[in-house]
């Protein structure tokens, strides 16, 4: 303690916000985002004191940068000293007395929503998302009488019905072009559909972002409803639009990945032209990617991968036991393939064809590749043909030849292929494991089917 000096020690909350504010969120007239008032004047004391002076410069020049999302007013900061303590709230920069958040008029949960919804469409981004996609319809010979939205200074929030841009295509449709800054306000777009149906119009939905996280939670509503594919505008698709002369958009759309364990689902995505996709007014769907017809088959086909691949590394662990074994035949029984009844009856066919495929030993202890073909050659007869396609089928040629030093494999092929040629019993396949072989292995089923057939 320095001789002369007393401190007033200030305490520092938590939060510089008091503790009920009247104006609980605040809309960012920039990016539109709606943001909680705990959020926006938080626990930083000097970004507080210049965000206040930021506020109060911009309510001079009518530019303002934090509105109350109930009723569109501009909002800056007040303080409130009680004792040795600060605290800041958000106050109407005109008090015109209507503002159902300060005159606790009750609202229902749907009006609330409607007036924030109708906010967003008041900040800069939004306005600039209109200009984009107005632009970009513009050069597209396809459009006619373009219908650009003005912004609502003023406009009473809760009874919005028009679209933010609007032509018609074709000559045919009319559609309704509605920007999302984000996906917060995702739900509003199943209660639109029904007008828009009944208005023989067509809603498309473009969104400024793409939150993944957000998409998920709302997969179920959303995407379902237009086919799992969704629609972006940015400056990007403005410059495409200019060069192609053609409204372009960039189409994410939702489709199931196999994972070692599970299916999830991945996003894909590329810029496309309005003209590639599919219109279709009585579902309110504007799409690119078929999702819903491909699903099924491609969900099938994922899962089926995901068991591939499990039943895979359960038999590269070489833990088998015989309880796995059995709940495995059974699942492949499911599908039609027959496995043998213990596991090492398949050891051959398995570790052969799972070499072949992964371009090493796999079940087997040997160091190399080649160590496993001659296994395969001098053990496992039966199985020959079937490694010999399976070799063509996963391109391995050079590979056994570049560790064939000493020419002991080739010399090997020489005198096997003899007998082959000849139909040595010995060498025949087993058709038991024909099934299993097209399942697991279709490249090399393939090959092998065919060489019977001649
Ligand atoms: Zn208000």
């Amino acid at each position: 303690m320095i001789e002369g000096y007393s401190f007033t020690m200030e305490r520092v909350p938590d939060n510089y916000c008091v503790d009920d504010p009247e104006i609980k969120e605040v809309q960012d007239m920039d990016s539109g985002a709606i943001l909680t008032v705990q959020d926006v004047i938080g626990a930083d004391k000097d970004r507080l004191i210049r965000l206040r002076m930021n506020l109060a410069e911009a309510g001079e020049e009518r530019e303002d940068k934090y509105t109350c999302p109930i009723c569109g007013v501009g909002v800056y900061l007040v303080c409130r000293r009680r004792g040795d303590e600060k605290r800041f709230y958000f106050r109407h920069r005109v008090e015109i007395g209507n503002c159902p958040a300060v005159t606790r008029e009750p609202l229902s949960k749907e009006e609330i929503e409607a007036r924030k919804y109708n906010g967003a469409k008041e900040s800069r981004a939004h306005i600039r998302m209109k200009e984009i996609l107005a632009e970009s319809i513009s050069r597209d010979p396809d459009f006619s009488d373009l219908q650009i939205e003005k912004v609502w200074k003023g406009m009473e929030r809760a009874t919005w019905r028009k679209p933010d841009v609007s032509a018609v295509w074709r000559n045919k449709i009319r559609v309704a072009f509605e920007v999302q800054l984000s996906t917060t306000f995702l739900h509003v777009i199943a209660q639109r559909r029904v007008f828009y149906r009944n208005q023989g119009g067509l809603l498309c939905w473009v969104f400024k972002t793409f939150d993944i996280e957000a998409a998920r939670m709302t997969q179920e509503d959303i995407f379902h409803n237009n086919n799992r594919n969704l629609f972006l505008a940015s400056e990007k698709t403005l410059r495409a639009s200019k060069e192609c002369g053609a409204l372009m958009l960039d189409c994410r759309w939702a489709e199931p990945k196999a994972g070692s364990e599970a299916v999830s689902w991945g996003w894909n995505g590329r810029l496309a032209a309005f003209s590639e996709m599919t219109l279709d007014q009585n579902g309110q769907r504007v799409f690119l990617s078929d999702r819903d017809s491909l699903d099924a088959s491609e969900i099938h086909a994922a899962d089926e991968s995901v068991f591939k691949k499990r039943f895979a590394a359960w038999w590269a662990s070489g833990d088998r036991g015989d309880a796995e074994w059995e709940s495995f035949r059974r699942e492949f029984r499911r599908r039609r393939v027959i496995l043998p009844r213990w596991p090492r009856e398949a050891t051959g066919v398995l570790n052969a064809l799972y070499t072949a495929k992964e371009g090493r030993p796999v079940g087997w202890d040997h160091p190399k590749f080649i160590s496993a073909a001659h296994t395969v050659a001098g053990s496992h007869k039966k199985v020959l043909r079937a490694f010999r396609a399976a070799l063509r089928a996963y391109g391995r040629a050079s590979q056994i030849k570049a560790e064939d030093a000493e020419g002991r494999w080739a010399r090997k092929v020489a005198a096997y292929k003899e007998k082959l040629a000849a139909r040595d019993p010995d060498y025949e396949r087993d058709r038991n494991f024909d099934s299993l072989i097209a399942y697991l292995f279709p490249e090399t089923w393939s090959i092998l089917s065919r060489e019977e057939e001649v």
